[in-house]
């Protein structure tokens, strides 16, 4: 599987420093939360990005997964992002951090938010492990970034390429002839 990736972007030690430093501005940020935070993870990527995060943050928290896809099977080029709430999210008054594994295109982050802003938390920010600042729009942005990158299609750290990959413990860019 390594043999795969052509360059390794961000190593397992840099990811893991700089999900440490997040943990600390996110949980200065809501030290004085009154209203109680709730983590909403994008799956699949976001799962090891939230799992080391998570663990760093010494608030309590309660959790409510959300399912989103805007890439269909083997393609690298975004379709329509289609977006599965828990039924059980029970979001009014509550404090919402969104965690996605990258921002790149923003259509997620922006339909997710729509969605969650229409269940009445009394806050909503996002977090995202990887931004790709040549492809956001100039009108959204996320609250706490990790690193950001240029353009090629990455993967690892719980980003996939057709549903592989995702446990590469570091950020690479797979090689040329792998990705379509
Ligand atoms: P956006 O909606 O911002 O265009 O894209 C966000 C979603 O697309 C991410 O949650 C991620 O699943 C996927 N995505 C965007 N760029 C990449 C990339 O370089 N590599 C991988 N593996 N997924 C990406
Ligand atoms: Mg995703």
């Amino acid at each position: 599987m390594e043999s795969d990736v052509a360059q390794i972007l961000l190593s397992t030690e840099r990811i893991q420093s700089r999900v440490r430093e997040m943990a600390g501005e996110i949980a200065s940020t809501y030290e004085s939360s009154r209203e109680g935070l709730t983590l909403v993870p994008i799956l699949a990527g976001s799962l090891i990005f939230l799992a080391d995060l998570m663990r760093e943050l010494p608030l309590k928290m309660k959790i409510g997964l959300v399912h989103a896809s805007t890439y269909r099977g083997a393609s690298t080029t975004p379709g329509e992002c289609e977006i599965l709430l828990p039924p059980s999210a029970d979001l009014a008054g509550r404090d919402v951090l969104l965690i996605d594994d990258i921002l790149d295109s923003g259509r997620t982050l922006r339909a997710v938010t729509e969605q969650l802003r229409a269940l009445g938390p009394a806050s909503v920010r996002t977090a995202v492990l990887l931004r790709k600042p040549n492809r956001k729009p100039a009108d959204l942005d996320a609250d706490f970034v990790g690193f950001d990158v240029g353009d090629d299609f990455v993967v690892g750290y719980g980003l996939d390429y057709n549903n592989y990959y995702r446990n590469l413990p570091f950020v690479g860019v797979l090689r040329h002839e792998l990705v379509q």
